[in-house]
């Protein structure tokens, strides 16, 4: 038999798409492991949950930067939402895949994807299941897809974002850290000589959540522009969790599930199509230079699906329609060039900045910025005359050679590009001196990311 679609990776985004294209057509998704079975945990703006996706939430972040140990005067309650709830991902998923069987699909557990050929017809899928014969081939398959592999598409510039963390119990009770809070960005003090390992020269961040009265969800996380593997984060979690002064309240947790993972910042593969082939998730980079992976794929599950089904419909599987489909209408020029900038502070500014540029929410600092412009950058939700009031403040706060050492010189014209489309013109004017460029167009050609220009 021929699926109408096969799609591979059975996490968030293969089965969000699958449970709502297998409404109206034949659907297989194939996952090398357990469909549904995940090690991330997420949090999500409340504008992208849906009535469908709404009961698989809980609780919820309702205090942003809550002690965190630089910038613990910033703290302030979340505006925007009243919450910004969790998803339990033990439920929605497996929701998700009863969807898909019960609109007559299949989902295959431990079926790993491994090849697949084009024909005029279809495609032939195969796995260490077996071969598959579908009409059009999804690839979901996450950060580090091999379909993208064998279509020759290069993440090589890409920043990455590599997390490990954990959820634990805390016997002896939360320590003064309250349901709701969100802690961020917070940095150490050096306890190593020895850069790699060292807090404040190699610095990952700590962040935590907590999920209710007795448990927490922490992480460190680096974002870089190469992918940190495990061995190395998980005994750096552990110093910070068990060792350091400022994470008293931790060090007697009891870990109940360790969560870990990588995915891409910053960009959107333009490569989203091949011909019967598209990509979706993190196998498209569908995340945001904040780290919205998951915001992004609810924000966007339902018109993607829809627009695919149309597309079978119309028998239109070609490279060209296909590319057509991805369309990711909520962004605006002007937040891009702040969260370009928020993705170069938080992989490349040494710690003492980071700090600085947290107090900057600080009622107290003379360069003050309302903490609501924060929450609306990480929502994607910020006015172009928004984004110039924190763009400037950042400005007035750090000179221009500091921030320069943080931009590598392949970033300088997406930056210059994209700020110059907002930002007064005085202040690009002397950020184009500084780097001795006229204007945009003296931006040595070919090193813009593509990435960043969504519609
Ligand atoms: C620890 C952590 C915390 C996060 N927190 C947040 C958050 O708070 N908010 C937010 O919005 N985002 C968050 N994210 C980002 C978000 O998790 C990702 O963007 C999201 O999971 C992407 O979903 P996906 O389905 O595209 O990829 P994945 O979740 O990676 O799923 C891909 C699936 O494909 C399967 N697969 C891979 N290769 C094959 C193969 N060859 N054959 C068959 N199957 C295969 C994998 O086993 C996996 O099940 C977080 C990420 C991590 C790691």
């Amino acid at each position: 038999m021929t699926y109408d679609a096969i799609i591979v990776g059975g996490g968030p985004a293969g089965l969000a798409i699958a449970s709502e294209l297998s409404r109206t057509n034949r659907v297989l998704v194939v996952e090398k492991g357990i469909a549904g079975d995940t090690k991330r945990s997420w949090f999500v703006p409340l504008n992208v949950v849906d009535n469908v996706v709404r009961p698989y939430t809980y609780g919820g972040v309702t205090r942003f930067l809550a002690n965190t140990y630089s910038g613990a005067k910033a703290q302030w309650q979340a505006r925007q939402f009243e919450r910004y709830p969790y998803v339990d991902e033990k439920r929605l998923l497996p929701f998700w895949v009863d969807t898909i069987r019960h609109n007559g699909s299949d989902v295959v557990d431990r079926c790993a994807y491994l090849a697949h050929e084009v024909d005029a017809a279809g495609v032939t899928v195969k796995t260490a299941g077996g071969e598959f014969r579908g009409r059009m081939l999804i690839d979901c398959s996450g950060y580090d897809s091999v379909i993208a592999k064998q279509y020759g598409i290069s993440r090589e510039d890409y920043y990455w974002w590599s997390v490990f963390g954990a959820v634990g119990e805390h016997p002896d009770g939360l320590g003064g850290m309250e349901v709701g809070d969100y802690m961020m960005w917070q940095t150490f003090a050096d306890t190593n000589a020895d850069k790699n390992a060292s807090l404040r020269e190699g610095r990952p961040v700590f962040e935590y959540e907590i999920l209710d009265e007795r448990t927490s969800f922490s992480l460190i996380l680096y974002l870089r522009k190469v992918i940190v593997p495990r061995e190395e984060m998980e005994p750096v979690f552990n110093r910070i969790i068990r060792e350091e002064a400022s994470t008293a309240a931790f060090h007697g947790m009891n870990v109940k599930e360790l969560k870990y993972g990588w995915y891409p910042s910053g960009a959107v593969s333009q490569e989203l199509a091949r011909e019967r082939v598209i990509f979706a998730g993190d196998a498209a980079c569908w995340t945001t230079p904040c780290g919205w992976g998951m915001s992004f794929i609810l924000n966007n599950y339902r018109e993607f699906a829809g627009k695919l089904g149309d597309a079978l419909m119309e028998d239109r599987l070609d490279q060209e329609s296909l590319e057509e489909i991805p369309s990711f209408s909520f962004r605006e020029r002007g937040e891009i060039v702040l969260n370009a900038l928020m993705t170069h502070f938080l992989s490349n500014a040494p710690a003492p900045m980071l700090d600085r540029f947290i107090d900057l929410f600080n009622a107290g600092n003379p360069n003050h910025v309302d903490p609501i412009y924060c929450e609306k950058v990480f929502t994607l939700d910020i006015s172009v005359d928004e984004t110039r009031i924190v763009l400037e403040a950042m400005l007035k706060e750090f000179e221009l050679k500091e921030l320069a050492a943080i931009l590598p010189a392949e970033d300088y014209p997406l930056l210059l590009e994209e700020a110059a489309h907002f930002v007064a013109g005085s202040v690009i004017d002397e950020v184009r001196d500084f780097f001795g460029l006229k204007d945009a167009a003296d931006a040595p050609s070919g090193t813009r990311n593509p990435g960043f220009d969504f519609t």
